[in-house]
């Protein structure tokens, strides 16, 4: 026999054809073979000429990965299929506009210490890991993902120091980067010192690992989470095809440990633009528990002007939600200002005069309706005085 070192390697696609269930169901496996090139979506995909185009030109703008799971969830025939159209890069991404910004969301302004966001009086983003399981095309963190940067101790260190001196501080948000792709152990390191900080009452974790890595949702993860009560969740579904048997079982994972699952939908022209689409996605995550918390108009990111849709898209959804589907499903719809000023609400007005006897409005069937205001017009809460007595009004 030829000693092995002598034969050619052959490298077998991740698609499952060549892939045993154990291999699929591991999250680490998956993790290592991520489709990169359009060689690797080759078995899964017949790349279109713009997607061929999109590699060949858009690479070198923002880094191309995808997990083996969610590549299999592609429609290998369609191009307009939502899941390829986050996933694989368009040529529409050299298409530069002189409005857009690479840090559109004037993070870097805010940015008092390493990995730290803190942008809002009571809440601070950490961004722990520059790594994501899917470089979503529609990313406004481009400049930061997709690098290699391990996370740095001593970066991290002067996060910590700059959160423990902020008292400030109430809610940390972990982000990234996608949190989950960190070690078990790790993230109960940082939770546990999170949490020995006192003035630090609610932490949340951004993550789209439900979406495209479910399988890395398992019970010792929920488990070390939910040691460190009140932990929320927000991932990332765009589209109503994203949840498949095994989101739903991630998602339940997480819930049944007690940590409460939001969604944070991202508006994307053509992939999720409709009405039908929005409300299908919002009622499909209801059923599975992720309750729709925000819905973005896209940002002002360098290279996705062709994923953006008109804010009056984004308010016609709106309009054809509230009232139309159960209000539990209706996320808010905000528009991150460019520049760094911060989430703006928008959507559709109700209220058409207001004066101080009546307010006129209209309903979501376009019905007018008049409210008449009452008479006595106090509204200071006379037992505040005692029940905040240590209270501040300049305190946050
Ligand atoms: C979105 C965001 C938050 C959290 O905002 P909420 O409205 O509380 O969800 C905090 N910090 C930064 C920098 C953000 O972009
Ligand atoms: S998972 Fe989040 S941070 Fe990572 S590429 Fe997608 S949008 Fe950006």
């Amino acid at each position: 026999m030829m000693p092995s070192k002598l034969l050619p390697k052959i490298t077998l696609s991740p698609h499952p054809s060549n892939t045993s269930s154990v291999q699929w169901s591991d999250w680490k496996w998956q993790a290592r073979n991520m489709l990169t090139t359009p060689q690797d979506f080759e078995p899964f995909i017949n790349l279109s000429s713009n997607e061929q185009k999109g590699f060949s030109q858009a690479h070198n703008l923002f880094r191309v990965g995808v997990t083996p799971y969610y590549a299999n969830l592609m429609d290998k025939h369609n191009p307009w299929c939502p899941i390829r159209m986050q996933a694989i890069p368009s040529f529409h991404e050299t298409e530069i506009r002189n409005e857009e910004m690479t840090d559109p969301l004037g993070e870097s302004l805010n940015n008092p210490a390493p990995s730290v966001i803190h942008k809002y009086p009571d809440r601070a983003l950490l961004l722990l890991t520059d790594r994501c399981a899917i470089y979503c095309r529609h990313c406004n963190r481009r400049r930061l993902v997709g690098g290699d940067t391990p996370i740095n101790k001593e970066k991290l260190d002067k996060a910590f120091d700059y959160l423990r001196k902020t008292s400030t501080i109430r809610d940390v948000l972990i982000s990234g980067g996608d949190p989950l792709l960190l070690s078990t152990h790790i993230l109960g390191e940082v939770l546990s010192i999170l949490r020995s900080i006192s003035h630090i009452e609610i932490i949340r974790i951004g993550t789209r690992i439900p979406v495209v890595l479910p399988m890395r949702i398992d019970e010792a993860l929920a488990k070390e989470l939910s040691k460190h009560h009140p932990l929320f969740i927000n991932t990332h579904f765009n589209h109503p095809k994203e949840i498949t048997k095994e989101a739903k079982q991630a998602c339940e994972t997480l819930i049944n440990h007690g940590i409460p699952m939001g969604n944070q939908t991202v508006l994307l022209r053509q992939v999720n633009s409709s009405v039908t689409c929005m409300r299908q996605l919002m009622r499909d995550l209801l059923k599975i528990r992720v309750r729709p918390y925000y819905m973005f108009q896209g940002d002002t990111v360098t290279g996705v002007d062709y994923l953006r849709t008109p804010v009056e898209k984004a308010i016609e959804i709106m309009e054809g939600m509230r009232g139309w589907i159960s209000g539990m499903a209706i996320p808010h719809l905000v528009l991150d200002a460019p520049g760094g000023g911060g989430k703006i609400p928008i959507g559709p007005t109700y209220i058409q005069n207001i004066d101080k006897t009546q307010v006129h409005l209209r309903n979501y069937r376009q019905q007018s309706i008049v409210y008449p205001q009452p008479i006595a017009t106090d509204c200071t809460v006379p037992y505040d005085d005692i029940f905040f007595e240590n209270i501040k009004s300049d305190d946050y």
